[in-house]
């Protein structure tokens, strides 16, 4: 047994119950994000708890959580959740039992439901939306690990699993959000439900999104219709996301087009809540604030520009063969020329953008 420690708390793990320790800055920003939504007395869920550290941060960190159900089907995990409770002073507003997730969402409701689980959260949906059916208002949060397949590397795993084609090229980490977004969006709709994403973030082998879950069939019908295709060069790095994908010749150079989804085609974060989620990151005294503060204020930016897809300096310079520009020089001369230009917390080398290809391109070539 060893002790680790997230957000002030402090938490067994024990061998045989997963803990990774490289998932903090991810339960860090959904604790925030969690934070900084607009409502009282919320029950949560954390359907794959493992050591119920997600859970309990939910709970212990935010006045606006009343209580929290740690669920997991391994009796080791619940185990060690139930200590963890007890040792963070829970009280009856947790309660940690073994069951299947699927079960558990069928038969019980919850305003915040968080899946976590290995792999694709797909297997869960249908359930999971089950259990927003009668509600007005919710939150699902998901996490995606099978980011080769949703990137495309594992292109026949993403057709069967998420029912889309997926784009591996220099944005294929913001393909893979906008994939899972399309499902989750696509699962939720015939239950008149709008999944409206409200936080987004990728890093290396994971992805996360929170949806606002609203009931309402005008508002599914409108999200159902942020549905839709990105269309790519390979040759020049020309793209498009539209309802419709483009097939045949590039527009800017002639050659063969490639497309990838369907995916979703809108915001991938509600700024409003960035902005709560970063006053309360200042307020909080997490061991990883400061990257926490820099990658808000990166969603904040190129949540602001808008554009779907960003392009990477690395790639644009390595296709026109010309030297890689500066990142801030070319952020610099795309303002100048009258558009919005960010960084992007998707890469690190990349510009997120609303200028045409063919401005890009004057630009960064
Ligand atoms: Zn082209």
């Amino acid at each position: 047994m060893r002790f680790a420690e997230e957000g002030g708390l402090k938490f067994r793990t024990e061998r045989g119950v997963f803990y990774n320790p490289q998932m903090e800055l991810c339960r860090d920003l959904c604790s925030l994000a969690v934070g900084a939504i607009e409502a009282e007395g919320l029950s949560a869920l954390d359907a794959m708890c493992a050591t119920g550290v997600r859970g309990i941060r939910y709970l212990k960190e935010n006045g606006n959580v009343k209580e929290v159900v740690l669920a997991d089907r391994s009796k080791k995990a619940i185990l060690c959740a139930r200590k963890n409770a007890a040792l963070n002073g829970c009280g009856r507003a947790c309660k940690a039992m073994r069951a299947d997730a699927c079960e558990l969402l069928r038969e019980t409701e919850f305003d915040f439901v968080e899946l976590d689980p290995f792999g694709s959260p797909v297997p869960f949906l249908c359930d999971a939306v089950r259990c927003f059916e009668r509600k007005k208002r919710g939150w699902l949060s998901i996490t995606a690990t099978d980011t080769a397949v949703l990137c495309g590397a594992e292109r026949d795993a993403c057709i069967r699993n998420y029912g889309a084609v997926p784009l591996n090229n220099e944005f294929c980490h913001e393909n893979a959000v906008r994939i899972l977004a399309g499902k989750a969006i696509l699962a939720s709709a015939p239950s008149s439900l709008a999944a409206i994403p409200i936080f987004s973030l990728s890093r290396r082998h994971y992805v996360k999104i929170i949806f606002e879950m609203k009931k309402g069939a005008a508002d599914a019908v409108k999200t159902a219709k942020s549905i839709g295709f990105v269309s790519y060069c390979r040759n020049c790095c020309w793209r498009r996301f539209a309802r419709v994908a483009l097939e045949g010749g590039c527009p800017h150079c002639a050659s063969r087009i490639e497309w990838g989804g369907p995916l979703y085609l809108g915001k991938l974060w509600d700024e409003r809540l960035l902005g709560r989620m970063a006053k309360l990151n200042a307020a909080r005294n997490y061991r990883l604030k400061k990257e926490i503060e820099k990658v808000l204020s990166l969603m904040l930016a190129e949540s602001g520009v808008g554009a779907q897809g960003y392009y990477d300096l690395h790639e644009i310079a390595k296709r026109r063969k010309v030297p890689v520009s500066s990142i801030d020089e070319a952020l610099a001369k795309l303002r100048q020329s009258g558009f919005c230009a960010s960084r992007t917390h998707f890469c690190p080398t990349a510009v997120r953008t609303d200028a045409p290809h063919e401005t890009v391109l004057e630009v960064l070539g």
